[in-house]
């Protein structure tokens, strides 16, 4: 078995990797610290949890090891989808340079320019960015990137669903062609291997497998859930949410609840908070330094839930979370694979449970299709059941959040089965009166705090990312790539969008959450 010490690691980067604690490379550090020293460029095929940020750290502080950096000029670059990602890469960093002398800076949106240009003015080894920070830091005329010699792209499959491709090709093409570049991706779409075959020079292509795909650690389940109406079908999704989290007791510790949308995070987030329970929202329309206390809270054990989007919680190295709750199935089956990775880390043992309502059953074939298995059913502790068809039809107001945003999932819903092919087996139970206060309550406040965070103002294409401020991508980028293009409609659900749903009339100032009666009367409008 290979050890660290036989991987040409500077002495003090291996008295920093024996501090950590960590006894032998991970399969990603075996294969990509070598052809990392020796100066050649590295393709890794990983995901988070597999030790890939040291996998580049290491060599990267042992091979800047000699020189010095120069104003303004930073001698390497990571580049980094979210803010939380770029941090943790720093985190990374401070941890195995800590007996070093090297610099670093950390570039990203919802902190002050200043600070970071202070930094920069001094000189800094290593620097970690989001890239539409990098860019805005450079368009300013503050970096100069033509001494850049090691460039590390991290997690690119989720560079590419954020839109930030163009501007990876541009961060590219500022650095020297001369440059050594590490890069990394969970999965190679086409797009991927374009980038990587026009910008890497013979690398060295090290694949590790996907650790959660085999899940065997972690203990997965799904509740297929249908409303008794659909104007209580919200409600009661949330009281099946707590009755899960109730049935899990004491083995529950802590867990991490995935909605696909921004506006259910925000609704979920407040309605376990008015039950009693600790959570707390995570998203790209929160601002930085809240994000970030709501992580450190969640990390150090002060907040029991974390209620996140897809792109927030993507990659974060949370390493003890004991379950994580899916409210939704995600539209993109990989979503599944990263969301359950957050538990059962470490070779911990880790609890998934998802609500699969019936318009999600596609996505759910799409989700054991990936993952080559059957996801246990399990039966739903609250037993609510589905009344007669005509009953659900006849709830207009209360669709609004429920309602599919796109035309996407409108067709859909035809796929989805009759309510009694999916029925629950328990019996029902008498709805909490106090709960649909709350839930009025959370409906109402939810429509008024999406719009402005949607509201169409930005001239830019309609592609959105998770950082809705400078690190997001600039105009024009939604038009790139297959994939990209492909998904561009999942990220629209967590940000901006002039389409209501196949209406083809934008509502201004409501963004997606149109209630259906006012883009029913527009569509007739329109037709009429
Ligand atoms: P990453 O994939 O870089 O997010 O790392 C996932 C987790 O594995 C982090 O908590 C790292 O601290 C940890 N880790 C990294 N390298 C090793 C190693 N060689 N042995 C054990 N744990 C490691």
């Amino acid at each position: 078995m290979t050890k660290f010490s036989d991987l040409n690691l500077d002495a003090k980067v291996l008295k920093a990797v024996a501090d950590t604690g960590y006894e032998t490379p991970t399969p990603i550090q075996a294969g990509a610290i070598p052809p990392a020293l020796e100066g050649r460029d590295v393709l890794g095929i990983a995901q988070t949890g597999t030790g890939k940020t040291a996998s580049f750290t290491l060599p990267m502080i042992t091979l800047l090891g000699r020189g010095r950096a120069r104003a303004r000029m930073p001698r390497s670059l990571v580049l980094a989808p979210t803010r939380e990602l770029a941090a943790q890469v720093a985190e990374n960093f401070d941890a195995y340079a800590k007996y070093t002398k090297l610099t670093k800076a950390l570039l990203i949106g919802g902190t002050s320019f200043k600070e970071q240009d202070a930094l920069i003015d001094k000189g800094v080894d290593v620097l970690i960015a989001t890239p539409g920070r990098l860019i805005d830091h450079f368009e300013r005329g503050k970096l100069i990137l033509s001494d850049v010699k090691i460039m590390v792209v991290d997690e690119a499959d989720r560079m590419l669903d954020m839109g930030f491709i163009p501007d990876i090709e541009r961060i590219f093409q500022m650095t020297p062609f001369t440059r050594q570049t590490l890069f990394f991706s969970a999965t190679m779409a086409p797009e991927i291997e374009r980038i990587t075959n026009t910008f890497l020079s013979s690398p060295a292509k090290v694949e590790v497998a996907r650790a959660a795909t085999t899940g065997e650690n972690i203990k997965q389940g799904v509740v297929i859930f249908e409303g008794s109406t659909k104007a209580k079908a919200d409600r009661e999704k949330r009281d099946l949410l707590r009755a899960l989290i109730d049935a899990e007791g004491d083995a529950c510790t802590n867990a991490i609840i995935f909605c696909n949308r921004k506006s259910d995070v925000d609704t979920v987030a407040k309605s376990l908070s008015k039950h009693g329970y600790d959570a707390a929202p995570i998203h790209g329309d929160l601002d930085q330094s809240h994000r970030t206390r709501t992580l450190e809270g969640f990390r150090d054990g002060t907040l029991r839930f974390l209620v996140a989007s897809d792109v927030a919680a993507r990659g974060l190295d949370i390493p003890a979370v004991t379950h994580v709750f899916n409210f939704d199935v995600p539209s993109h089956a990989e979503d599944y694979v990263h969301r359950i990775g957050r538990t059962g880390r470490a070779g911990r043992k880790g609890t998934a449970i998802m609500i699969c309502a019936p318009r999600d059953v596609k996505n759910l074939e799409d989700v054991e299709r990936l993952v080559q298995t059957t996801i246990p059913r399990l039966d739903n502790p609250t037993g609510t059941t589905p009344a007669e068809a005509s009953e659900t039809e006849a709830a207009p107001a209360a669709a609004t959040e429920d309602k599919p945003k796109r035309t996407r999932s409108r067709s859909r819903r035809k796929d989805s089965p009759k309510p009694d092919e999916s029925a629950p087996t328990a019996s029902p139970r008498t709805p909490d009166p106090a709960a649909a206060t709350e839930d009025a309550q959370t409906v109402a406040e939810d429509i008024h705090t999406e719009p402005a965070a949607k509201a169409p103002s930005q001239p830019r294409a309609a592609q959105t990312t998770e950082e809705p401020q400078s690190d997001a991508p600039k105009g024009g980028r939604s038009s790139r790539g297959g994939r990209g293009r492909a998904r561009g409609g999942n990220d629209q659900r967590e940000g901006q969008s002039n389409d209501k749903g196949g209406h083809g009339r934008a509502v201004v100032g409501m963004g997606e959450d149109v209630p259906d009666f006012i883009a029913k009367s527009f569509a007739e409008r329109g037709a009429g």
